[in-house]
């Protein structure tokens, strides 16, 4: 089942910027991709378009099925940036529970899924904590939370891991892989200025390259065990 197809997708700002030309983009259920690029190649604009937040100039986009803006209603794709926005004033569980609550589900359901998806990012002991009394991995943790609280069918994560140290990156990369193995039906576009980390996370990676931005090249990754 293709989730994300992007036909001839062109984005020029109003400024005359031509962020991105002649996008051509499949990606199945349950793929892993990586977007890996030079600053400026159109890597988030892509992801605007995918979420709606930015009308394409030209092209098609179908996203879960739909348009991207019946996607993002829809509830069922998520976002993470690599500056974990948490409401400061509200706990660990309220953040997390809070994409629930604006869809109008019950309490007692929002604080039973919000405790599932705590207990996968490990952190589980922290429900009453205030995002200033964590550490920047912890922030982030609750932010992937979050973003897994609805079961999203695809996640959008712009550079989660590029403001962490080596160790917690790695660590969140072993349990983000760890997360999407579990559901062989989630979907994850990932942004990343680090090689490696596309190569050790995806399953494709798309290389773009800048002026006008374009994907080059979507390259299968293969699996390093059988
Ligand atoms: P990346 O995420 O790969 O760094 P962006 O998608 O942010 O790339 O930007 C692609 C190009 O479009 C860049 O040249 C950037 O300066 C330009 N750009 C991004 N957003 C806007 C905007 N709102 N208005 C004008 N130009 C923009
Ligand atoms: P990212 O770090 O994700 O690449 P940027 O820092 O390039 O994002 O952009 C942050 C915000 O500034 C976005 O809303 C983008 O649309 C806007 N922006 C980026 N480049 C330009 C530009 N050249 N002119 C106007 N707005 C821009």
């Amino acid at each position: 089942r293709t989730l994300v197809n992007l036909q001839q997708v062109e984005k020029i700002y109003p400024n005359g910027m031509i962020a991105v030309q002649d996008v051509n983009l499949k990606i199945k259920e349950g793929e892993f991709v990586s977007f890996v690029g030079p600053s400026g190649c159109g890597k988030s604009t892509i992801f605007r378009l995918i979420t709606g937040l930015t009308e394409p100039s030209a092209g098609r986009l179908e996203i879960l099925g739909g348009n991207p803006e019946a996607a993002r209603k829809s509830g069922r794709l998520s976002f993470v940036f690599q500056d974990a926005t948490l409401m400061p004033w509200c706990n660990v569980i309220d953040n997390v529970m809070l994409p629930l609550k604006l869809q109008g589900i019950p309490k007692i359901q929002q604080k039973e899924e919000a405790e599932r998806v705590l207990e996968l990012v490990g952190l589980k002991d922290y429900h009453k904590s205030l995002p200033r009394q964590l550490s920047g991995g912890m922030k982030m943790r609750v932010s992937i939370a979050r973003s897994l609280v609805v079961n999203p069918g695809l996640l959008l994560m712009d550079e989660p891991f590029g403001a962490l140290d080596e160790i917690t990156r790695q660590t969140l990369q072993q349990e983000l892989l760890s997360i999407w193995g579990k559901d062989p039906k989630m979907t994850v576009l990932f942004v990343t200025h680090n090689v490696f980390e596309a190569v050790y996370l995806s399953t494709k990676i798309a290389v773009m390259t800048s002026s006008p931005g374009k994907i080059a090249e979507l390259i299968d990754v293969p699996i390093p065990y059988p």
